[in-house]
């Protein structure tokens, strides 16, 4: 059993404070494909009164993976706040007594995760993994200025000026603002044949 496995006996009616950094690959369920994490630090407080435990904190680390514009290695570090409410047999206080929608806002703006209790301990990296698989982008991005490379070329423009008329400043800058639209509207795109 990890540091991650809390056992019930550790934190029935106290707080047990938490702070615990591992390798993402540790938090990893059987079964479930990997993230692109590196290590990550759990931290916060676990309370319990024997039925519910409570852990308040956050999970932080880094994503890393390809920027989707130069291609080159972006790292992306996530801190996301978490509440995880873990409970055994029926939540102490069943959904029914309270008006549905209230329920589903309160929860989708407090980020409560409801986990219910499986064996005599808690298994904050199962938790954790949740937490992180959720935070995860869409689109890695070296920075959100990422120049990324030039459509000619293939010159990396966060390093250089290749000098080709699509990686200059002035026609970068012009595609940009002119990319979205000439997607939509390819006439508009700027006639390369006479070049
Ligand atoms: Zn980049
Ligand atoms: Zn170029």
């Amino acid at each position: 059993m990890s540091a991650l496995q809390v056992p019930l006996s550790a934190v029935s009616g106290g707080a047990l404070p938490i702070d615990l950094e591992t390798a993402g690959q540790s938090l990893q369920p059987e079964g479930v494909s990997g993230l692109p994490i590196g290590p990550v630090r759990i931290r916060g407080t676990l309370t319990g009164d024997g039925v519910q435990f409570v852990f308040t904190g956050h999970v932080a680390g880094s994503f890393t993976g390809t920027c989707a514009r130069c291609l080159g290695p972006a790292e992306m570090p996530f801190d996301v706040e978490a509440i995880w409410v873990f409970s055994q047999g029926p939540l102490p206080h069943p959904l029914e007594d309270w008006e549905e929608e209230e329920v589903e806002d309160e929860e989708a703006d407090s980020g409560v995760t409801r986990i219910p209790l499986d064996g005599n301990f808690i298994d904050l990296a199962l938790a954790a993994w949740e937490e992180i698989a959720l935070a995860m982008p869409l689109k890695f991005l070296c920075k959100e200025t990422c120049a990324g490379l030039c459509p000619e070329c293939g010159a990396n423009l966060n390093d250089t000026r290749c000098g080709c008329a699509a990686g200059t400043n002035e026609t970068t800058f012009a595609n940009k603002g002119l990319k979205a639209l000439g997607d939509l509207f390819p006439d508009l795109k700027p006639d390369r044949s006479e070049d």
